[in-house]
């Protein structure tokens, strides 16, 4: 089964906490501000793809992606 997962780039990402502000339960961050995808990272229904697509959008660092892979 394909898996979609939510990843973030730790080399772009510049720590302001807006993807954790918008979404709680998909991010976490450290005491620096800097995002994680809380878990594995697996987008297991719809509202969490759309959510991690809104996330997507609103990065200004373009640090955010959806990925595909074997689950
Ligand atoms: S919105 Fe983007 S740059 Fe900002 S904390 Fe989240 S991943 Fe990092």
């Amino acid at each position: 089964m394909r898996l979609k997962k939510v990843t973030v780039d730790s080399e772009k990402c510049q720590g302001h906490n807006r993807c954790y502000a918008m979404a709680p339960g998909m991010f976490k961050v450290d005491e620096y501000g800097y995002a994680t995808p809380r878990g594995d990272g697996v987008l297991a229904s719809e509202a969490d793809i759309e959510l991690a697509q809104r996330a997507v959008e609103n990065c200004p660092e373009r640090a955010i992606e959806i990925i595909e892979g074997e689950g």
